[in-house]
């Protein structure tokens, strides 16, 4: 088992942990910085997603602006095809009859600002009127898609051609057109009504979309009729197997994606619908690496003053950790210097009481605990026993045995006494040279003699050899003093002169005795102790 008194039991005692802070701080410190990132992340991640529904929205209501201006476009146009086609397949195509529809070709082109110019052609494709101001009759317009169209099909609705380049100005239009039916249901001619496509154009310019956003519009067959950014080679393209009319016109008629743009690669927000009644599909499209951009700056400073803000609490907190590492292991060093100092001052103060040579108190000892006890006996007003032992004949041990021997015979004697302490106030101490005493609080004068004799009879019989004593072994001569010392002016001095007293009378009496003021007794049991009280 581990000694009570001992540097790791005392430091256990005083509560002393080896428990270390460090892990903890640095814990805290990771936990702040991840919690502070993944703050960051989620912010970064829902300001992303804010700008996103925004720029759909934006593109939406592009989409329907772009959507209301086609319609809005073609339907003018194609009231006035309707009223045309009613007229002929009424009223014929006699001379006077083309001449009047003439003037009012004419007359609804001026009204009309998309209008590039209506058109009637004959069954077989020859110009019949328009409403340019000179009508050139040697042209054929058989071969355009729109004529083949409505001559191959006899629905009546509106036909929306590819863009094509005027016969008559060279300029980009885009057709409308209607089929003329004769009086047997037969095909009989092509209302068509161009609109000039700088009319869209003009109009898509006006949209702020960004440099990469697009606007485009198409037909029912996915025939790109114009697009925003302008590109002529980009006219007439085949778009129908493009994801947007594949993937998601086919599933309804209006929505918003996220595409990638097969004609230049770019990734838009891309808002599209059907127009209502014609045969036309538009779309509005944010690029999405421009709707990001601010986002991405603001992001980027984000985490830049993040990363910062990380990096400063890391440093602190591990500044911190270290000092309080270094602190906590001062304090271990402060704490293990403390019970050093603890055990060195008990040392230290155990040494300043103690005898070397016996183990008993030393003189000072015994003064401070005589004028202690007197005291308390004063007060108690209960008696004080002294015994004081000199050893008989000790000049003549050491000369016999040498002085070595006589300090283990001293040692020896040293023990007796220790033994004869019975009670926790009782002190036995070295009091000079070859002098003892003993102390022995609320103890009257009987008891006093008793230990007393009880002590010379036990240093008898140890039998230490010693040819300079009559006796042959070593003896000792004590004398005995104990009273209550109830009267102020009582000093402890007075008990230790009186038993230094009764101790010179025990050697003039022979040696080998206890004495007290008035008797020796060399042997005392309880009945010759009785004749020694007072
Ligand atoms: P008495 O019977 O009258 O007491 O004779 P005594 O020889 O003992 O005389 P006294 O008491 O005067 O002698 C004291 C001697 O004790 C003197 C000294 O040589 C011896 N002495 C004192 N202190 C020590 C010590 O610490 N060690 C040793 N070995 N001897 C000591
Ligand atoms: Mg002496
Ligand atoms: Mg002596």
């Amino acid at each position: 088992m581990a000694d009570s008194n001992s540097l790791p039991a005392r430091m256990m005692g005083s509560g002393f942990k080896r428990f270390s802070l460090l892990p903890l701080a640095i814990t805290f410190v990771v936990v702040v910085c991840m919690s502070l990132l993944a703050i960051q992340v989620w912010m970064a991640w829902r300001a992303r997603d804010v700008q996103l529904s925004e720029a759909a929205r934006e593109s939406a209501n592009l989409a329907q602006s772009v959507a209301q201006h086609a319609y809005d476009t073609i339907k003018e146009t194609d009231t006035a095809l309707i009223g045309l086609v009613e007229r002929i397949e009424k009223d014929g195509i006699s001379d006077l009859e083309l001449n009047r529809i003439h003037e009012l070709l004419a007359m609804r082109v001026a009204e009309l600002p998309q209008l590039h110019g209506i058109f009637v052609y004959a069954k077989d494709g020859s110009w019949l009127v328009n409403s340019q101001k000179v009508l050139l009759k040697n042209l054929n317009n058989a071969d355009r898609e729109y004529f083949k169209h409505h001559q191959s099909n006899a629905e009546r609705g509106p036909h929306i051609g590819p863009p094509v380049r005027s016969k008559s100005t060279g300029d980009w239009i885009i057709t409308v057109s209607r089929r003329i039916n004769l009086p047997d249901g037969s095909f009989g001619g092509v209302a068509l009504a161009t609109i000039d496509m700088k009319y869209f154009k003009e109009f898509y310019d006006k949209f702020s979309i960004g440099e990469r956003g697009a606007i485009f519009i198409a037909n029912g067959e996915g025939i790109l009729l114009l697009r925003r950014p302008f590109d002529e080679k980009m006219l007439g393209k085949d778009i129908s197997q493009f994801p947007l009319f594949k993937d998601y016109l086919s599933k309804g008629p209006v929505g918003t994606a996220s595409i990638k743009s097969k004609l230049d690669g770019v990734t838009r927000i891309n808002s599209y619908r059907r127009v209502e009644e014609y045969p036309l599909v538009v779309s509005a499209a944010l690029s999405q690496d421009e709707v990001l951009g601010s986002w991405r700056s603001d992001v980027y400073l984000q985490f830049m003053v993040g990363g910062i803000l990380v990096l400063l609490i890391s440093s602190l907190g591990y500044r911190m950790a270290r000092q309080i590492n270094i602190r906590s292991q001062t304090e271990q060093k402060l704490m293990l210097a403390g019970v050093e100092l603890e055990l060195i001052n008990e040392t230290l103060s155990r040494l300043a009481n103690q005898d070397g040579l016996t183990g008993l108190a030393n003189r000072r000892h015994f003064d401070g605990s005589l004028m202690g006890e007197f005291n308390r006996a004063q007060r108690g007003e209960s008696s004080l026993g002294l015994i004081m032992i000199d050893v008989d004949f000790f000049k003549k041990y050491n000369d016999i045995y040498g002085h070595v021997a006589g300090d283990e015979c001293l040692r020896k004697i040293g023990k007796v006494l220790a033994y004869s302490m019975r009670r926790p106030g009782d002190l036995a101490a070295r009091y000079g040279g070859e002098e003892m005493v003993v102390l022995l609080p609320g103890t009257d004068l009987a008891g006093t003699l008793a230990v007393a004799e009880s002590i010379r009879g036990a240093v008898q019989s140890m039998e230490i050899s010693h040819t300079g004593n009559p006796l042959g072994v070593v003896t000792v001569s004590i004398g005995v003093e104990a009273f209550s010392p109830i009267h102020l002016e009582n000093e402890p001095i007075e008990l230790v002169e009186a038993a230094d007293k009764a101790l010179y009378k025990a050697k003039e009496a022979g040696r080998n005795q206890v004495c007290y003021a008035f008797s020796c007794r060399r042997s005392a049991t309880s009945e010759s102790l009785s004749a020694f009280s007072r």
